[in-house]
């Protein structure tokens, strides 16, 4: 057996599914990527746009100057049930598959390191190298691509013709040379759209890219501030990230397994919680709760800014004493706003009567511009 074969071998036996070599060449895509960045449409995420960032992306022998291969390896996550927004599901359904379980940035390293042990013990000597698992400046999509796991479809995730795209992805540069793969040419997208037509904000742009500034994915997790008032509406239920256009995608829908790693099993408090419950968390409760989960990233200040506005969409009485008591008294402002907003949805006697009150006791100016037009 060769290097290559024993080390994707030994990856496979670690739990990656797929796993490519390719060479450090320049990316493909990293035009189109700095089109992109031009255009403003990473949002906040201005760590993207940086000198240092850019310049590593383009060239890749500027993360490791010894580099001669890169290991492209996936890993699945549970597969998601489609399923109508609403807050009367379990809130697992409205957060997007892969945070349901582990934090794969806790789960994958550990995987990464016991792979380079394996490659530096068969080798007899150290192998100089650098890995990421989503947590770098590199195209990792576009890597995958030369690396033969699948092509980027228009919704802009790489597509593996076995495994659709519920997997994470992490790359490995090695100071060793690897036999490399053949680059994954066709297309199967072809003629079909579905992403396009079935994503809430139009954000699905040409060149298999997407405008950030207005994905669930970004206003529900990286947005730290308040999500701009004509995008609320859209986001329905979702409280972190989305799956839609993942969801709809014939490749998904016809051969993703349904079973991913055990460690991204959905966690028994998100098949139990509850919208309104969730509104009440104190930062203790969701530090607890959301330890070792993706979903920390957004913070307690984001994830309930998120579930007021989900409750908003749905407009349902009973959430009224609960926006009620987020509006009232929740220490954060950003909570309050979009309470705030959210009753102005509901807009029957009793929501009105909430903002009333809280216009009274309110001393943030921007909590109270939200309550005069939720009012209004
Ligand atoms: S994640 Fe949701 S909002 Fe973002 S591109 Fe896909 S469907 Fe659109
Ligand atoms: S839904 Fe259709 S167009 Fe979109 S990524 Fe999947 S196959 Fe491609």
């Amino acid at each position: 057996m060769s290097l290559t074969q024993a080390v994707k071998a030994e990856a496979r036996r670690l739990g990656f599914d797929f796993v490519g070599v390719t060479t450090p060449e320049p990316p493909a895509s990293f035009s189109n990527y700095s089109r992109w960045i031009e255009a403003g449409h990473h949002g906040e995420m201005s760590y993207l746009a940086t000198d240092r960032a850019l310049h590593r992306r383009a060239d890749l022998l500027q993360i490791l100057p010894e580099c001669k291969s890169i290991l492209v390896l996936s890993m699945r996550y549970d597969k998601p049930a489609a399923t109508a927004p609403s807050p009367e599901n379990p809130i697992q359904s409205r957060i997007a598959a892969y945070a349901w379980g582990a934090d794969y940035h806790d789960v994958i390293p550990e995987r990464l390191e016991r792979l380079i042990a394996f490659m530096e013990k068969e080798t007899r000597k150290t192998i100089p190298n650098r890995w990421y698992t989503d947590t770098g400046p590199v195209l990792e999509r576009d890597l995958g691509q030369r690396a033969g796991l699948g092509w980027i479809g228009k919704n802009s995730m790489l597509i593996n013709p076995q495994l659709g795209s519920y997997f994470f992805l992490a790359e490995v540069f090695l100071g060793i040379d690897l036999e490399p793969d053949q680059t994954f040419t066709s297309d199967h997208c072809g003629t079909c759209t579905r992403c396009i037509q079935a994503c809430p904000t139009d954000c699905i742009l040409s060149e298999r890219t997407i405008d950030a500034k207005r994905c669930l994915s970004y206003l529900t997790i990286e947005l730290k501030g308040p999500i701009p008032t004509p995008l609320r509406n859209k986001m329905s239920s979702w409280i972190f990230g989305c799956d839609i256009c993942q969801q709809v995608c014939p490749w998904n829908q016809r051969f993703a397994p349904h079973e991913g790693d055990p460690n991204f099993s959905v966690r028994p408090n998100l098949q139990t919680a509850d919208f309104h419950t969730e509104l009440t968390l104190k930062h203790a409760d969701f530090n607890q709760r959301f330890k070792s989960s993706p979903i920390k990233r957004a913070k307690r200040r984001g994830y309930l800014r998120n579930i007021a506005v989900a409750l908003g969409n749905s407009a349902k009485r009973e959430s009224i004493p609960f926006l009620a008591q987020a509006l009232l008294s929740d220490p954060e402002a950003l909570v309050r706003s979009h309470a705030a907003w959210a009753l102005g949805n509901i807009g029957d006697e009793h929501s009105q009567n909430a903002l009333k009150q809280a216009e009274n006791q309110e001393t943030d100016k921007w909590v109270l511009e939200e309550i005069k037009a939720a009012l209004s």
